[in-house]
């Protein structure tokens, strides 16, 4: 890792909570593609159990709660963000269904086949793919469901710069082609998979940035935010030169014996 080509990583927790915290959405995603994951499910009831696991501040737990029946406890790591989510979930009306609880994917709070359905959109390359789909299925009832958003590479060859980015930040990103036999030998059906369309980057991610970035660099105007905030402008403008190479795809899987 050079100096002049930070990664998110590289940065302190908390001043990627701070900037991140006021957005409504820490990862690519909109309200659609949540909803439109959420149709190839099937079985929800108003007794069912539901994980958002690196919840973030909730911006894709409140659609799903709009639409599925059910508990739905968030979790994430970050304390200042699940304090967002769960004032949100009580201005909205949400509280006695959607909880938010401050914890790691790497530890999960729940029972063996206590989940109808584990959701996680943006946040499992923070285990990576396959160890989350093998850790968290114990989790998960006969037949439930695991919905998650991932990167993926699009094309077989990419140009180098793009590669050496990727690879960095995350090795584990692998081809839409390979994904889904990963899902299948972690104990899954691969039940479906869509590519996220540009405004879930655009519209919905780096767009409500931009205004964002200048309070911050307001706010906590010093050389590690400043630097923060270059690196996200960065991750910008690779994905409008690289997008024909790499997004996010959803994964919809369900638990088999
Ligand atoms: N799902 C949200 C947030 C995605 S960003 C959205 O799509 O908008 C990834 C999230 O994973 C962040 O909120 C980060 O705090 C959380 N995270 C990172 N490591 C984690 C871990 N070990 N356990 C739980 N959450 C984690």
């Amino acid at each position: 890792m050079t100096q002049d080509t930070p990664s998110i990583h590289d940065f302190d927790f908390s001043l990627i909570c701070e900037y991140f915290a006021a957005l409504e959405r820490q990862g690519p995603g909109s309200p659609e593609v949540t909803l439109k994951a959420l149709s190839f499910t099937d079985g929800l009831t108003l007794d069912s159990r539901i994980a958002d696991i690196g919840c973030g501040t909730g911006g894709q737990t409140r659609v799903l709660a709009q639409q599925a029946p059910g508990q739905i406890t968030g979790l994430d790591l970050f304390p200042d963000f699940i304090h967002r989510f769960n004032a949100r979930a009580q201005a909205e009306g949400l509280a006695d269904r959607v909880r938010g609880v401050v914890g790691s994917m790497e530890a999960l709070p729940f029972a063996d086949e206590e989940l109808d359905l584990i959701w996680s959109e943006g946040a499992i390359y923070n285990i990576g793919f396959e160890r989350g789909l093998r850790e968290w299925r114990r989790f998960l009832k006969p037949d439930g469901y695991l919905v998650v958003s991932e990167a993926c590479w699009f094309t077989e060859q990419r140009p180098d710069e793009i590669e050496r980015f990727w690879v960095d930040a995350y090795p584990e990103i692998d081809t839409l082609a390979n994904k889904p036999r990963q899902v299948q030998q972690a104990g899954y059906l691969p039940v479906s998979m869509f590519i996220l369309p540009e405004t879930c980057w655009t519209d919905h991610f780096y767009t409500p940035q931009v205004s964002h970035q200048q309070q911050f660099l307001q706010h906590a105007g010093n050389a590690a935010a400043a630097s923060l905030v270059a690196e996200q402008r960065r991750e910008a403008e690779l994905y409008d030169r690289y997008k024909a190479y790499y997004g996010y795809a959803f994964f919809i899987a369900k638990k088999v014996a």
